[in-house]
């Protein structure tokens, strides 16, 4: 109502949608990215020269000069003392505006020239109407958004005015009960909203942020355990104690190794879920390489000893064919029915496939989101593996928990969300986190090389091929330029394979026909490949574990996190592996620190830990694929003090009343149930 009131123009009307602001409502959360603290005014006589500050006073003289350096100088007064603001290169506009006898107020900078004070540029109000805001004295707003409004003159200034008339005309009204708002030290909601855009000090605006984080984590809270009672509850017909032959013969007679302690407890975890009667919905967190597949087939064989069908989803077809391979090499004695249900299967061969799932010949289905297409109907499917979930959109995820009788869920990542935070946000999910490594593995040794080392780096290399080894060669891929990258890519390919005649070089690239990059994964496994020249295609979950030695090429363009994920593809056999990051001499400050972090850690919390400070939480947590709602005030890392305890108050408050339904919450119910509404998609998944 009120921006419609303002005819705006329609440049300006983009410039604030593209800043988000289309509603009222919008430009009221609209919040400062910080406020510049000018709320002492100096008498001019107490200035010793070398302040910020602001001074109010009376123009007793002014002058255009412009003679030497052209300049505009107004020479201020008060009881205390004399002061000269200077404007260089000033128009005739400054002598028109600022005359003799005016009081204006001044900020800036002083200066001392022997007896003389002076301020350079300073920012100056007119003390004329004493409500207009002033840009040089008080708490002062300074909003974001500077590239959405180029040209179209929504200073700070202008939003501030524009938040306070709407204010004039309408106050957000009170939900949180008064108990709460006592006891957490929070204002009022009208007052918060007055606070956040006209603050009489640092102390008001830092409270108004304080109410609107909170407010934003406990509407949040109650969401995630509201909704944990509810379904914690959620009945499952899918129900298997014993482990039956399957199982047993896979980990006594199968798998090759012992299981870390880490596998063991996510598999009785796993094992305690599915026998509960209840779905299970379990998060199984583990570092790249911990081993998180074997857990994934011992909870498949679980089910299927019990005549269910399980399904297995990857991100990528690389990674499911990959996923297929090995599930299937290790299922061979077994004789059970696996399938590789991706995009890329001619109709015929899925209509086989299609028709094998939903007669349950086919026991398990490997496939990329393939699989959870519509018409894909499985004879009765006992559970689903998600790997690398955090690739999967909410909706794709969502699926399997939309129907009654749902499968069992067991979603897997390598990417270290830090625990506490995990539990608050993830209320509803069972967590089981490996954390060790199988043991022998050699930790990867890492180090940056210039270019100029280079020679040295291949000798390197040709030393380890000589021997037996093998190694990647990762190139980056920056979606604005994907076509330059892939051009890197394949040069570098035609530039290893002259550098080493005497090796099989391969090249694996996103622009590949699927069955080429499936022929060419083949080759490297098995050894016939000795250097695969890749783009990050090879990020997620590849295992070979003779390969070695990873070059990273332009390592300071990649996220700490993506370097991380890709140095995991080696250090996975008994030799030790190597990790060179190929570097520009110029980089910026924050590659520095990454490239840094990767040569001193190999510890994937450590490095999710920095990657988090150094690109801040949206990100990190991939929050538009993980679904979390946006968070306008609140940030879930920094703020992760205030989480906890909107999450204890969640509690409680559900815990005396499960519905909200008591005369003191009626407001916040009402708020509630309609935040619920709104964000239904994120919380259904959960
Ligand atoms: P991730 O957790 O990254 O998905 P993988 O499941 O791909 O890891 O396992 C990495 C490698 O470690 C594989 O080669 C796998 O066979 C091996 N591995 C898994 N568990 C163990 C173990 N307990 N002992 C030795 N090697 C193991
Ligand atoms: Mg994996």
């Amino acid at each position: 109502m009120f921006l419609k009131k303002l005819n705006i123009t329609p440049a300006r009307k983009k410039a604030l949608l593209s800043a988000g602001i289309q509603s009222d409502w919008d430009l009221l959360n609209f919040a400062p990215r910080r406020y510049l603290d000018r709320n002492s005014l100096s008498p001019i006589g107490s200035l010793s020269g070398d302040e910020e500050t602001t001074i109010a006073a009376r123009v007793i003289r002014t002058e255009m000069i412009t003679r030497g350096k052209k300049r505009f100088e107004a020479i201020l007064a008060d009881e205390t003392g004399q002061l000269k603001c200077v404007w260089f290169r000033a128009t005739g506009y400054f002598s028109k505006m600022i005359k003799k006898g005016e009081v204006i107020t001044a900020f800036g900078k002083t200066k001392r020239y022997g007896r003389f004070l002076s301020m350079a540029h300073p920012e100056i109000d007119f003390i004329r109407n004493p409500s207009e805001n002033l840009k040089t004295l008080g708490t002062i707003p300074v909003y974001p958004g500077n590239q959405f409004f180029k040209k179209t003159y929504i200073t700070s200034p202008v939003l501030q005015q524009w938040a306070i008339s709407l204010l004039e005309h309408y106050k957000p009204g009170e939900f949180l009960p008064s108990e709460i708002l006592n006891e957490f030290g929070l204002p009022q909601r009208g007052e918060t909203y007055r606070m956040l855009h006209q603050p009489e000090s640092m102390r008001e605006a830092l409270q108004a942020l304080k109410r609107l984080k909170f407010e934003e984590l406990l509407l949040f809270e109650l969401a995630v355990h509201y909704l944990k009672l509810r379904k914690a509850r959620r009945t499952s017909h899918i129900v298997v104690n014993k482990p039956g032959s399957l199982t047993r013969r896979f980990f006594n007679q199968i798998l090759p190794f012992k299981l870390t302690d880490g596998q063991s407890s996510a598999l009785r975890d796993i094992k305690n879920d599915v026998s509960s009667g209840v779905q299970m919905n379990r998060l199984l967190q583990g570092d790249v390489g911990s081993g998180k597949t074997v857990v994934a087939l011992g909870a498949m064989l679980m089910l299927l000893d019990h005549g269910y069908q399980a399904a297995f989803l990857a991100p990528t077809e690389v990674l499911a064919e990959q996923h297929f391979r090995t599930l299937s090499g290790y299922l061979e004695p077994l004789q059970t029915d696996i399938r590789l249900l991706t995009g890329k299967r001619t109709a015929k061969q899925k209509r086989e496939i299609l028709e094998q799932l939903a007669s349950g010949t086919t026991q398990i289905a490997v496939g990329t989101h393939a699989i959870i297409q519509d018409n894909v109907i499985f004879k009765n499917l006992g559970l689903v593996v998600i790997d690398e979930q955090h690739r999967f959109g909410v909706i794709q995820r969502a699926h399997f928990h939309k129907e009654e009788n749902s499968p069992h869920v067991l979603s897997m990542s390598a990417t270290p969300i830090p625990r506490s935070l995990a539990m608050t946000v993830f209320g509803k999910l069972d967590i089981s986190v490996i954390k060790e490594l199988p043991s022998g593995r050699k930790p990867v040794r890492t180090a940056v090389r210039m270019e100029k080392k280079r020679p040295d780096v291949y000798n390197f290399l040709r030393n380890v091929l000589k021997d037996g080894g093998q190694a990647y060669v990762v190139f980056p891929l920056v979606e604005e330029s994907e076509a330059m990258d892939l051009k890197n890519a394949v040069a570098g390919f035609e530039h290893i394979s002259r550098e080493f005649p005497e090796f099989k070089a391969g090249l694996l690239h996103g622009k590949m026909k699927p069955d080429e990059k499936d022929r060419v994964m083949k080759a490297f496994e098995s050894g016939e490949v000795h250097i695969l020249v890749s783009t990050t295609v090879i990020e997620v979950g590849i295992n070979v574990p003779n390969a070695s030695v990873m070059i990273i090429e332009h390592a300071e363009r990649f996220g700490l996190s993506q370097l991380h994920q890709l140095r995991g593809r080696i250090g996975r056999g008994s030799r030790q592996s190597y990790c060179i990051l190929m570097a520009d001499v110029k980089q910026t400050r924050i590659a520095r620190e990454r490239l840094s972090t990767m040569t001193s850690s190999n510890d994937g919390f450590h490095i999710a830990e920095t990657d988090l400070r150094l690109r801040g939480p949206g990100d990190f947590l991939g929050t538009r694929q993980s679904g979390l709602p946006e968070f306008k005030f609140a940030d879930l890392i920094e703020d992760e003090p205030m989480l906890c305890e909107a999450a204890s108050l969640a509690e409680k408050i559900l815990a005396d009343h499960p519905e909200l339904d008591h005369p003191s919450l009626h407001t916040l119910q009402d708020h509630f149930f309609t935040y619920l509404k709104e964000k239904k998609a994120f919380f259904e998944m959960m």
